[in-house]
């Protein structure tokens, strides 16, 4: 039996389970074991002149460009990307963001970044790619007008991201990703949310697809890690930029990442289960203005959701009507099976006050037609508790909020 081979008509579910267990990476185990290395030791000297310059994935060369784990582990991830050639392992989502842009720009370039991006993205616009001389332009995802009108000759490329950070609102990717093609500019997604099981990218047209692996992916909350994925000739320029940057995982973090990995469809699967299950009671109480759920029948982007999307996950947000922020706190505050704290996508549900409207230039919050009241915010992450139990941690935690 030889599980590496994917033809097409298998099933993410089945494909996730043999996705990057080559024979030769893992021997006799089911799992390829943690390759600890830095030298990597050739047979003579012919062997190792040759090294520099095949520079192919998946042959020892040196530990800056990883050994059988970390290979296993990006062959997966590609693997269940339809249309990538390869996948670059960055430290972090973050560095991930970071590898992508330091790749496709150059000074004097311009970079369009999707008003609702996760926030650190945003600072780097105007942080790291300002100081090097590459100019960021936010927009406004909802608005394809005016979006295209930003682009000019010197638009090399566009982040964006679905659903918006913290505030949820769903964009047509496809329609944003043909106009940066035809302006001749390269679409990159933060696929994060989603992931491929729920938005293949690269199939609806996106050029890069990259995710926080520290995410779902990861799935366990004890590992940080970053990826990108892309066809042939962006996957080179990616891993020639890696490679300069002396971008590498460790062993131990991709062995992490891979066993996180093999239960990604369930876990979203469960988590997206319950969030709906969540979402549709917050709708239904007089505390709460707007849920903002793309998977929601009736909120917020949902028709997108439902038409171009093929699964979610446990990660939304609410909005109260009225009260405070001092009383929106004391509801997070009040939350016994929420744990209080960044990151999302592990197997526990966390809560997070918001203020998105920090964050933006171009976009209003709360994102629906909203009264200026109904503006303090939750973001809920689902975990793999029974949501029975976590809707009976929010009603009580709804009395603190009321200040009972
Ligand atoms: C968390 C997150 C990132 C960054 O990932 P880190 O591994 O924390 O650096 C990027 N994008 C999105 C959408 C995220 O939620």
């Amino acid at each position: 039996m030889d599980i590496t081979r994917h033809p097409d008509d298998l099933s993410e579910a089945t494909r996730i389970v043999g996705a990057g267990r080559r024979s030769e990476w893992t021997g006799a185990v089911v799992n390829p074991p943690v390759w600890r290395a830095s030298t990597h030791l050739y047979e003579d000297t012919a062997a190792l002149f040759e090294g520099p310059r095949t520079n192919e994935d998946g042959r020892f060369f040196y530990g800056r460009r990883g050994a059988p784990t970390q290979w296993a582990l990006s062959e997966a991830l590609t693997t269940l990307e339809p249309g990538a050639a390869g996948t670059v392992l960055y430290p972090s989502g973050v560095a991930a963001i970071a590898g992508v842009m330091l790749t496709l720009l150059r000074p004097g370039d311009v970079v369009l970044i999707s008003d609702n991006a996760y926030d650190p993205s945003r600072a780097m616009g105007k942080g790291l790619l300002t100081d090097f001389g590459i100019e960021p332009r936010f927009f406004d995802p909802l608005d394809i007008a005016g979006y295209e009108a930003l682009f000019c000759e010197r638009t090399r490329a566009v982040l964006l991201e679905a659903p918006g950070s913290l505030s949820m609102e769903m964009c047509d990717l496809a329609a944003l990703a043909a106009v940066a093609r035809e302006k001749g500019a390269i679409s990159v997604l933060d696929n994060t949310w989603a992931s491929p099981l729920g938005f293949p990218a690269l199939e609806r047209g996106i050029d890069i697809s990259l995710m926080a692996l520290t995410k779902h992916v990861g799935g366990h909350s004890d590992v940080m890690m970053g990826s990108a994925s892309a066809g042939p000739e962006l996957y080179a320029r990616l891993r020639q930029r890696a490679q300069q940057l002396g971008t590498v995982v460790s062993p131990d973090d991709a062995a992490l990442v891979l066993r996180g990995l093999r239960t990604l469809h369930l876990r979203l699967k469960r988590e997206s289960d319950s969030a709906l299950a969540i979402a549709q009671w917050l709708a239904g109480r007089p505390e709460v203005a707007q849920v903002l759920c793309p998977m929601l029948p009736g909120a917020p982007g949902h028709e997108v959701w439902k038409r171009d999307f093929t699964g979610g996950c446990g990660l939304f947000s609410f909005v109260f009507k009225g009260g405070t922020a001092v009383a929106r706190n004391r509801f997070v505050d009040g939350l016994s099976l929420f744990g209080i704290g960044y990151s999302w996508g592990g197997f526990e549900s966390l809560a997070l006050p918001i203020e998105p409207s920090g964050y933006r230039s171009r976009m209003a919050w709360p994102p629906g037609p909203a009264d200026e009241a109904d503006r303090h915010g939750v973001r809920l992450a689902i975990g793999l508790e029974d949501p029975r139990d976590l809707i009976a941690d929010i009603e009580q935690a709804l009395v603190a909020w009321q200040g009972r």
